[in-house]
C-alpha cells in the first residue's frame, strides 16, 4: 500500500523549534531544544550572526567537542568523517547543521555568515585526487574556503553514537522510549583497579587516579568504592619502608580503593599510582572486567508509552518528520497493534533481521528495496514504514545543534538548516490502492480472468 503525506514538500522546514511542535515526543524534544539558539533562516533577515557579541572558540575546540559526542572511532571503515576543510586555529562563532552538503545548503551557510557547517552526509565519501572548482564538489569546497567556512562531517559515527545520535533522535521524535541499539557496539574494555593505601593518603590518590582516567562510569567521574581495614606486613632486610621497621610485623589503618579503569588508560593510571603512593611496594591489582554492550550501535528499538494501530503510528511518523513528496510508505495491516518500535535512520535494510529478532511491531527506516520489503511482509515480523532518507536523519540536527551549544557553554551560535535536501522533489500517481490493481491494469486483469474462464 502506498500513502502520501497530507502535507508534502510545501511544509516548511524552519528552525529546530518547528520539529518540536510537531512531535509526539513533545516534552523530550522541547526539553532538548529549550536553549537552542536559532539563527536567522533567510537571506533577507538583516541580522548577521557575525555581528553577535559572542567570543567564539577555535575551530579545533569545536571539532573536539563534536568528536567527544560523535567519536570518529565509531564510524564504518569505508566512511569519511571529520573535518573536510577549515583552519583549526580560526575562530568559530556560529555553526549550521544540515543533513547534506548540497549547493543550496552552502548558499545558506554563506548567507547566514556561519563559520562552520556540520553535515551528516560526507561531501567527499569516495577518494578524490583534487578539488578543482570545475568539479561540482570541488566548487563547494572552494566556496566554503573563500567564505571562511569550515565543513565537518559526522556520519556513521553519529548513527552509532550513544544517547544523542541519529537513531536516538529519530526514536525520541517518534515517541519511542526505553531504547537500546538493534546492533550494539561492545563497550570499551575496562579493568577494576584494587589498591590498598594508608588512610591519610587515600583522597589524594583517588584524585590522581581520576586525573589519569580512572573512576569514570557513564557521566559520573571520580567513582570509587572504599572500605577500611588493617594492612599488615613485615618489611624485608633490604627494604626502606615508609611505615614500619625491618623484620617487625606492622599494622596500618588502610583503605581498599576500587576504581574502574579503561584498559587504554591502564599504564597512565599505574604511573599515577606509583608516583603518589607512599609505599615502596604498594599492594595493587588490575582485574579484567568481562565485555559488556554499550549504548552505542546501529538502530534503536524501544516502546511506545501506549499501543496504537499501525495506521495511527504511520500518521504520527508522517506528522513528525519533515514532509517530503514521497511521504511514508507502509507495509502491513493498518489495524495491527504497534507497541515495540525499531528505527534505523538512513538506509536500514541491513537492520531488518535485527528488528525482527527484537520482536518489533514496526520498523521505521529508509531506502528499503522491493525484494527485502516483499520478503519481510511474507514472513512474521515487523510492519514497515519507509520514509525519505533525508527525513529519517533530520531529527538529529536540532539534537546535535543543541548539544554542541550546551557543550560549548553557549559560546557559539547554532542553527539548523532550513533547506530540505531530499533529492526527490515531486511525484505523481500515488494512490490509496488498498491491495488492488487500479485503472487499466485492473480491467486488464479482469479481462484475462474472463478469457481464462472461457477457455
Ligand atoms: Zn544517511
Amino acid at each position: 500500500m502506498t500513502t502520501t503525506s497530507p502535507e508534502p514538500a510545501e511544509r516548511p522546514l524552519s528552525s529546530s523549534s518547528a520539529g518540536a511542535s510537531r512531535t509526539t515526543g513533545r516534552s523530550r524534544r522541547a526539553d532538548l531544544q529549550s536553549d537552542l539558539v536559532a539563527l536567522p533562516m533567510h537571506e533577507d533577515v538583516p541580522a548577521r550572526v557575525r555581528e553577535l557579541p559572542l567570543p567564539g572558540l577555535a575551530l579545533g575546540e569545536v571539532v573536539a567537542a563534536l568528536e567527544a559526542r560523535y567519536d570518529p572511532a565509531l564510524a564504518e571503515d569505508w566512511d569519511a568523517v571529520g573535518l573536510v576543510c577549515g583552519d583549526p586555529e580560526e575562530p568559530v562563532r556560529s555553526v549550521l547543521f544540515a543533513v547534506d552538503p548540497t549547493a543550496a545548503v552552502v548558499d545558506e551557510a554563506i548567507a547566514l555568515g556561519v563559520d562552520l557547517l556540520v553535515t551528516h552526509h560526507p561531501l567527499l565519501l569516495t577518494p578524490v585526487h583534487g578539488v578543482p572548482a570545475s568539479d561540482p564538489k570541488g566548487r563547494l569546497v572552494h566556496r566554503l574556503i573563500r567564505a571562511g567556512i569550515g565543513l565537518f562531517v559526522a556520519h556513521t559515527n553519529a548513527d552509532r553514537a550513544p544517547d544523542h545520535g541519529v537513531n536516538d533522535a529519530l526514536a525520541a521524535a517518534l515517541g519511542v522510549g526505553d531504547v537500546h541499539p538493534l546492533e550494539s557496539v561492545a563497550a570499551p574494555e575496562t579493568d577494576t583497579l584494587v589498591v590498598f593505601v594508608p588512610v591519610g593518603v587515600s583522597d589524594q590518590l583517588v584524585d590522581a587516579l581520576s586525573a589519569a582516567g580512572a573512576g569514570v562510569i557513564g557521566d559520573y567521574t571520580r567513582c570509587v568504592w572504599q572500605t577500611t581495614g588493617t594492612g599488615t606486613f613485615i618489611p624485608g632486610d633490604e627494604t626502606h619502608p615508609a611505615i614500619g621497621r625491618r623484620g617487625q610485623v606492622e599494622r596500618v589503618p588502610e583503605i581498599r580503593l576500587e576504581m574502574v579503569v579503561p584498559r587504554a588508560c591502564r599504564a597512565e593510571v599505574l604511573r599515577a599510582l606509583l608516583e603518589l603512593h607512599p609505599y615502596e611496594d604498594p599492594g595493587y591489582a588490575f582485574f579484567e572486567n568481562s565485555a559488556t554492550a554499550s549504548r552505542a550501535g546501529l538502530g534503536r528499538v524501544g516502546e511506545l508509552t501506549r499501543p496504537v494501530t499501525l495506521r495511527e503510528f504511520a500518521e504520527r511518523v508522517a506528522a513528525t518528520l519533515p514532509g517530503t513528496p514521497c511521504g511514508v510508505r507502509v507495509a502491513g495491516d493498518p489495524d495491527r497493534v504497534v507497541r515495540t518500535v525499531a528505527v534505523c535512520g538512513g538506509s536500514g535494510a541491513s537492520m531488518l533481521a535485527a528488528a525482527a529478532s527484537a520482536e518489533a511491531d514496526v520498523f521505521v527506516t529508509s531506502d528499503l528495496k522491493h525484494h527485502a520489503a516483499s520478503e519481510a511482509t511474507e514472513h512474521p515480523g515487523p510492519a514497515l514504514c519507509d520514509v525519505a532518507h533525508f527525513a529519517s536523519e533530520w531529527p538529529w540536527l536540532p539534537v546535535a545543534a543543541d548539544l554542541l551549544h550546551r557543550d560549548l557553554g553557549a559560546r557559539v551560535q547554532v542553527a539548523v538548516s532550513a533547506r530540505p535536501t531530499d533529492p526527490w522533489s515531486w511525484q505523481v500517481g500515488a494512490d490509496q490502492v488498498g491491495g488492488q490493481l487500479v485503472g487499466g491494469y485492473g480491467d486488464h486483469a479482469r479481462l484475462r480472468s474472463a478469457e481464462e474462464q472461457a477457455d
